[in-house]
C-alpha cells in the first residue's frame, strides 16, 4: 500500500498510500525524521482500516451492516460508521435530499460500484431505477442507538464515498496531530485538508476539469479544500457519458454541473458539500450551500462557466 516515501530535506518528507481508489499523499514539514516515520506508520494503518471499514463494495463492516439492512435485522457497527450516519443526516436535511449516501443501491445500479473507469455497461433499464426510487431510501430511515442501527426501509444501503475521504481527512489530522509534528497537509486525490501550519502557509491547487490548475490559493489554518466533478468517474455507452453522481430525486445521473468544489474547515462538510452542490444544479446551489453555510463553494457549469460564492465570516478570510 506505501507507493513511495521520499524525504525531501531533514525536516520536510512526502509519503503516498493507495486507498479508496485513488492515492493519499501526506505532507509533514518541521518534523524529525524518527517523528515522520511514526506519524506515517500510524496514518497508513488508519487509512488502511477505514478502507475496508467503509468499502461500499467489498466486505467489510459496511457492508455487514448493508446486509442486516436488507434483511430487516438490528446491527451493531462501528464508531466512525455512527458518525457517518449522524453527519449524513444532518446533510441530508441541509440539502434538501441532494446528499444522500442511503442510495448505494441506485449507485450500485448504474454500475459504479467497480474499480475500473469508465464504465462501459449501458444504463440500466428506466423500470429499475423507478422501482428502487419509489422505495425512497433516506439516512432519515435509520434508528441510531450507540452503536447499534436498525433501519425502517429495507431499501436503504449505505455508500459513503461521497463524504468517506471527508472523514478520513480528519482522522488522519487527528492522528498526526497526537506526533510531535511541526505542521502537516493531506491531499486525497486533490481533496485536500491542511491539518496544520508552521510559518509558510500551504499552497493548495484547485484541480480544473480535464486536467490542469483552476486556482491556488494558500492556506494559514486548518482548512478542507473539496472538489466532485461528473468528468473523471463516469459511465459511457453508445457515445453518451453519465455521471457517477446521481440526482436522488431523479434516480438519474446529472449533467449541469461539471465540478464544484467546496472550502471549510470541516471536511466532512466540503465533501459532502460538494457533491451536493453538483446535484443541486445550476439553479439550486447557491441555495445549497448558503444553508449549509461553507466558507466558500466555487461551481463550473456544463458550458464551462465558474461561478463562486462567499459565505465566510471576515474574520476567517
Ligand atoms: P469523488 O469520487 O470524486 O470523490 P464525490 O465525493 O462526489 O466524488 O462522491 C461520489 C460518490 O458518492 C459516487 O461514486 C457514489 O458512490 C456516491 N453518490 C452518488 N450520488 C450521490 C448523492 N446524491 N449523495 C451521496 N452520495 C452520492
Ligand atoms: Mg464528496
Amino acid at each position: 500500500m506505501l507507493l513511495a516515501g521520499c524525504r525531501l530535506s531533514e525536516t520536510d518528507s512526502t509519503t503516498v498510500f493507495a486507498v479508496f481508489g485513488t492515492e493519499v499523499e501526506i505532507q509533514l514539514r518541521d518534523t524529525g525524521p524518527r517523528q515522520s516515520q511514526a506519524a506515517y506508520a500510524e496514518v497508513g494503518a488508519l487509512l488502511q482500516r477505514l478502507h475496508r471499514e467503509l468499502h461500499p463494495w467489498e466486505d467489510g463492516a459496511l457492508m455487514d451492516l448493508n446486509r442486516a439492512i436488507a434483511a430487516g435485522r438490528t446491527h451493531e457497527t462501528t464508531p466512525d460508521i455512527v458518525e457517518l450516519i449522524d453527519a449524513s443526516r444532518a446533510l441530508e436535511a441541509a440539502t434538501d435530499g441532494a446528499f444522500n449516501p442511503a442510495i448505494g443501491a441506485l449507485v450500485n445500479l448504474w454500475g459504479f460500484h467497480k474499480s475500473s473507469y469508465p464504465i462501459t455497461d449501458p444504463p440500466p433499464a428506466p423500470g429499475l431505477v423507478d422501482a428502487l426510487l419509489a422505495r425512497a431510501p433516506s439516512t432519515r430511515d435509520l434508528e441510531v442507538d450507540g452503536l447499534v442501527v436498525r433501519s425502517a426501509n429495507r431499501a436503504v444501503r449505505l455508500d459513503f464515498s461521497g463524504i468517506a475521504k471527508g472523514l478520513a481527512v480528519r482522522r488522519v489530522c487527528e492522528a498526526i496531530g497526537e506526533h510531535d509534528v511541526g505542521a502537516a497537509m493531506v491531499n486525497a486525490g486533490g481533496d485536500v485538508m491542511v491539518c496544520s501550519v508552521g510559518d509558510r502557509p500551504w499552497r493548495v491547487a484547485i484541480r480544473a476539469p480535464g486536467g490542469g490548475v483552476l486556482e491556488t490559493i494558500e492556506v494559514h489554518r486548518p482548512l478542507a479544500i473539496f472538489t466532485s466533478g461528473n468528468y473523471y468517474r463516469y459511465g459511457e455507452f453508445d457515445g453518451e457519458r453519465y455521471a457517477h453522481i446521481l440526482d436522488p430525486a431523479t434516480g438519474r445521473p446529472v449533467d449541469e454541473i461539471m465540478q464544484a468544489t467546496v472550502i471549510d474547515p470541516d471536511p466532512l462538510l466540503a465533501d459532502a458539500g460538494a457533491t451536493a452542490l453538483v446535484v443541486a444544479g445550476t439553479d439550486r446551489w447557491r441555495h445549497i450551500a448558503d444553508s449549509l453555510e461553507v466558507e466558500r463553494s466555487m461551481v463550473i457549469d456544463a458550458g464551462g462557466s465558474v461561478s463562486s460564492l462567499d459565505t465566510a465570516p471576515e474574520s476567517a478570510r
